[in-house]
């Protein structure tokens, strides 16, 4: 109200200010969302959840925050079906027009609601489409339980739009209560305040009372059990699995403290962990509170757990500070793999930490090589392009990288204080580059001058590749691996006692491309690598099978892709695979019968690389 009547007194100064704020705002290239006229600061949801339509049906109710003199609301949505909207009014709810726009490829629709000029709540009624891209359902035969089915969301980056219409941009933050109804028998989990003694009502109440970005706004709904590894800390899983997955993540409460001794207090009240099928299509999503887990960590060993430390990572970097935009997502995950590796390090030393570091760094070169130059830019320029294409080891690694060689330059100690101060002075904002820039600048550089130059800083954020003094990190212990691999490789005995999963990747993945078959064979009979239950040296030996042709895996690579729908698990071999005409083929029938089970991302990732003409 006050804006609006400054803008009446002072319309020129106020129209350069505007103009300055839809600048600020403008960023976002992958909303059609307005913040700086309307803001939509909390939600109510009413959703119920349709197994056999595959749909979520219900009403979205949005408090409005009006920036002047405005009349139109702009939302987004993807494949949704609008029923109805309405505006609230002394009347009670009253049905107002709307418009869909057209459709763009990788942003929807464009939803724009006549809000008049008084308003302030709407309501939009809709139903989500069974092919909706935030959403998986999987059939009770798809679960391990055979007997129920499962559906859960996954809204980043730019998902939510497809399960709720929404200002889709992590530039916004909101609270939300939601009401979900299910089949009975099911339980509800949202990225909210999860209840660990609920009844299996089918009816489920729901609150998030600190704001969030739209992305991580969560639901999943399934035959869950409930158990607790700690006061704070509870897995839910389907009941296969729940008891290894307590086990396996037991250190959880410890890497909670160790994150707070860093960094602060943990501000999210509860933190779950939610144990998805094998098809979830990540290794892990930092929904708040209930950070999404892949079982295909669960290795038996807690060798595989630095996903947990990532997830809870993003408690602070992430999900208390956000990236602006998509352009910036290094601002979360290269801040979340730096924080992950500083956890690890804390709660299981040095070596381990520098492992994990050492094959980020590798996997960074492999996708150097592999990318386009100007998308190894941390603030990667990606036009109106679908932001899933940034997620590659260029904002996770070369970020982290980045800090790491921040923390060398300024030591420890004072980036240590510099890393928490930033938590605190941004808690609850979404940030842009290049506000994350000026505060380095005021806060690090200046205040220890000499150290850093800004030109240095520039290089790293907006030039491609690395800077010629970027770390180079490197592992004692894989060192040894490879001392080792050079006398096997002419015929020496392997000593293989003591090693962590860590070390025989490193050892699998720099075995020689022109190994011999009697090699692998020999690997094969003495260490049962084509049966490996880790699903990660799994995947690293059968990603080298495909290129040495070593026909003795081909059941289990063909099971392996039938099972799992971790993305990174599975592209990097559809990706092998692809390279010849016969694979191809091969792999084109196995993905036929696998594609029912698979994440409509796997699906898109997949068919891009097996059918690159569409
Ligand atoms: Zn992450």
């Amino acid at each position: 109200m006050l804006r609006t009547l400054f803008m009446n007194l002072c319309t020129s100064l106020v129209l350069i200010s505007a103009l300055a704020s839809t600048q600020a705002r403008a960023e976002d290239a992958h909303s059609y969302a307005k913040l700086d006229e309307v803001e939509t600061p909390h939600l109510d949801l009413q959703l119920t959840v349709d197994f056999a339509q595959r749909e979520l049906h219900g009403t979205a109710t949005y408090t409005l925050v009006r920036h002047g003199d405005v009349d139109k609301l702009h939302m987004d949505t993807s494949e949704l079906t609008i029923e109805k909207v309405e505006l609230i009014s002394e009347q009670g709810w009253q049905a107002t027009s709307y418009k869909l726009g057209e459709l763009h490829e990788s942003l929807g629709r464009e939803l724009v609601i006549d809000i008049g000029n008084v308003a302030d709540q709407v309501r939009i009624h809709y139903r989500t489409a069974p092919t909706a891209s935030g959403l998986q359902w999987l059939t009770p035969a798809q679960t391990a339980g055979k007997e129920h089915p499962f559906m859960f969301s996954q809204s980043q980056p730019i998902h939510a739009r497809s399960w709720i219409p929404i200002q889709d941009t992590p530039a916004l933050r909101l609270t939300y209560n939601a009401r979900v109804i299910t089949p009975a028998g099911l339980l509800a989990v949202m990225s909210a305040d999860n209840s660990l003694s609920a009844e299996r009502s089918g009816d489920y109440q729901f609150s998030m009372p600190q704001p969030i970005p739209p992305y991580l706004i969560a639901i999943a709904v399934g035959d869950l059990e409930i158990k607790s590894i700690s006061d704070q800390v509870a897995v839910f899983a389907e009941s296969y699995i729940v008891d290894d997955a307590v086990a396996e993540f037991a250190d959880t409460p410890r890497m909670i403290e160790v994150t707070e001794e860093l960094y602060g207090p943990y501000r999210w009240d509860r933190y779950d962990l939610l144990i998805l099928p094998p098809s979830f299509p990540f290794g892990g999503m930092e929904n708040p509170r209930l950070s999404f887990i892949t079982p295909t960590i669960i290795s038996g060993d807690r060798s595989l757990i630095n996903l947990i430390a990532h997830e809870l990572a993003h408690s602070w970097s992430g999900n208390l500070v956000t990236n602006a935009s998509w352009r910036d997502l290094w601002i979360n995950e290269g801040f979340t793999s730096y924080v992950e590796n500083r956890i690890m390090e804390e709660l299981f030393g040095k070596r381990r930490a520098q492992m994990e570091l050492a094959l980020g760094y590798q996997d960074l070169l492999a996708d150097l090589e592999r990318l386009d130059k100007e998308d190894t830019v941390l603030n990667i320029e990606l036009g109106t392009r679908h932001p899933d294409d940034v997620f590659s080891q260029i904002p996770y690694v070369k970020g982290q990288l980045f800090l790491v060689y921040l923390e060398q330059q300024f030591g420890r100690e004072v980036f240590d204080k510099f890393l928490r101060q930033y938590f605190d002075d941004f808690a609850f904002q979404s940030i842009s580059t290049e506000q994350f820039k000026q505060y380095l600048s005021r806060e690090l550089l200046a205040k220890h001058p000499d150290k850093v130059s800004q030109d240095k800083i520039d290089e790293w954020i907006h030039q491609p590749g690395l800077p010629e003094d970027a770390p180079k990190p490197e592992s004692d212990a894989f060192e040894q691996v490879e001392k080792q691999m050079e006398r096997w490789l002419k015929g020496a005995q392997l000593n293989t006692e003591g090693w962590t999963t860590h070390e025989w990747l490193h050892f699998i993945n720099n075995l020689p491309r022109d190994i011999s078959a009697v090699n692998m064979a020999r690997l094969d009979s003495e260490y049962n690598l084509t049966n490996s239950q880790n699903a990660e040296i799994a995947h690293a030996w059968l990603k080298l099978s495909i290129i040495k042709k070593y026909e003795p895996a081909r059941d289990r690579l063909r099971n392996y892709l039938l099972t799992i729908g971790r993305n990174k698990l599975v592209a990097p071999l559809y990706r092998e695979l692809a390279r010849t005409a016969d694979n191809l083929k091969w792999a084109r029938e196995v993905y036929q019968q696998a594609k029912s089970g698979y994440h409509p991302l796997t699906q898109s990732v997949t068919e891009s690389l097996l059918y690159p003409d569409g």
